[in-house]
């Protein structure tokens, strides 16, 4: 272990409570085990764009061999923190975490041009953690996407003149289009026997986009005998602020959930989204330093459970009913790699009557979703975005299946641009589709 000045005499570049630990940045023994797991590092070739270049890079500012430059920040940008490094890693790195520290760095010593530093407060700190603003540009975003503004401005040259960001955003944003499902403090009543009592996350994206799913997953719980409960009060579960390294505003969002599904007085916490699954079980790191939160945190992180995971401990009843389909599945990279959870969603699919499932190749390398990814880094993610959507088509399934919002908004757009007709649903919609015929059969 290091000291905070190095042998050498040079001041550490990394300062703040957040920063780094040593203990986790001198785990790595540089064996390299990890580098063809990185989707980066597959696509580039380049040791700098790999977990074990980005490590070092870490390690030397730590020791005061470099300062935080621009090509530096570059290669920790274009990690897509998909943990697919960390999950293959012998000497257990716990690589998301430090790079989570790094962001926190990033942000704390102001690393940013100021028309980035406005749109993340404008993103992280003023819409993510409100609701109501959510909806409010969702309901906007609709509009513009039904009233064909959205149709004549792609057609004119107005869309080449903006700023990049809005630009990648108005080209990747998804269809909104369905109704949202709103947290309400609604309770749905248990079908047959009761089996327990779990609240469910309604989350910042999923709901407005994927606003069906998440009635689907209510559906399906409630049909193998368990009671839901939306509380009102709960918000996002902070997933885009830790992985963006805005950490102060990420625990405020944590607090806020703690309570409210401490209040519920529920067996578990149910998450349909992989990514707040993620953020969710570890919500006690996050707060660990906070006296008052640090073992409700804890709690609620090991009441937090993926909807796959605690369909298959429960466990769900096999549908009846067949679903006549060839399906593929896309391992969502915080299912994945940070919960380590393949098993179960392959589980379900399998218990459909009916569903051929066919695995897909490199169905664990990243989509290139990765948050607000698309966003950053456009052109990497696009990358991504085709070698997946190539994958997929190769698999001849009709359908490919996923975990999280983010995977299917990506895959959507990848495959629509390869104008591929391949449609894109969650587990729990096949699931909840073959639980519907069975009642209308
Ligand atoms: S992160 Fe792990 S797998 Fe990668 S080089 Fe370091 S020790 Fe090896
Ligand atoms: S988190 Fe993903 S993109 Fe980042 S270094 Fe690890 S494998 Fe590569």
């Amino acid at each position: 272990m290091i000291e905070n000045t190095s042998t050498a005499g040079r001041i550490s570049g990394f300062t703040g409570p957040d920063a780094p630990t040593d203990e986790d940045l001198y785990t790595c023994v540089h064996c390299g085990l990890c580098l063809n797991a990185c989707p980066t590092y597959l696509e580039t070739g380049l040791e700098a764009e790999s977990p074990r270049g980005r490590i070092a890079l870490m390690r030397a500012v730590r020791e005061g061999r470099t300062a935080i430059t621009p090509s530096v920040l570059g290669h920790w940008e274009l990690c897509i923190q998909c943990r697919a490094c960390e999950a293959v890693c012998p000497s257990n790195v716990p690589y998301g975490r430090l790079m989570e520290a790094t962001r926190t760095e990033m942000v704390r010593q102001g690393k940013r041009t100021p028309r980035e530093r406005a749109a993340r407060s404008i993103g992280y700190r003023w819409l993510l953690p409100d609701q109501r603003r959510l909806r409010a540009v969702a309901t906007g975003l609709k509009l513009y996407q039904r009233s064909g503004l959205r149709a004549a401005v792609r057609a004119s040259r107005v869309l080449k003149l903006m700023p990049g960001g809005l630009y990648q955003l108005e080209r990747a944003a998804p269809s909104v289009n369905g109704k949202f499902f709103k947290p309400r403090g609604q309770t749905f009543a248990a079908r047959g026997t009761r089996r327990g009592r779990v609240a469910l996350l309604s989350g910042c994206v999923m709901p407005l986009v994927d606003g069906k799913t998440m009635e689907a997953a209510v559906r399906v719980l409630t049909r193998n005998g368990v009671e839901v409960a939306v509380p009102a009060d709960q918000g996002c579960c902070a997933a885009l602020n830790t992985h963006a390294g805005e950490r102060d505003r990420a625990r405020d969002m944590a607090k806020r959930n703690i309570d409210s599904f401490l209040a519920a007085n529920v067996d578990a916490v149910v998450v349909a989204s992989a990514g707040c699954g993620s953020t969710m079980k570890e919500y006690g790191g996050l707060l660990k330093a906070d006296p008052a939160y640090a073992k409700k945190a804890e709690k609620v992180g090991r009441l937090t459970k993926d909807i796959h995971e605690f369909l298959v401990e429960l466990p769900f009843d096999p549908p009846k009913a067949e679903l006549k389909l060839k399906v593929t599945y896309q391992d969502a990279c915080h299912l994945a790699q940070a919960q380590r959870i393949t098993k179960a969603p392959r589980e379900i699919l399998r218990a459909i009557p009916g569903l051929e499932v066919i695995e897909m190749a490199e169905s664990t390398i990243c989509c290139g979703a990765g948050g607000t990814y698309f966003l950053t880094e456009p052109a990497m993610s696009a990358r991504l975005g085709k070698r997946k959507a190539g994958n997929i088509s190769e698999t001849g399934a009709a359908i490919v299946t996923t975990a999280n919002p983010g995977c299917a908004i990506q895959m959507k757009n990848a495959l629509r641009q390869m104008g591929s007709g391949v449609q894109v649903k969650y587990v729990v919609d096949l699931l909840d589709e073959a639980y519907s015929k069975e009642r209308s059969g």
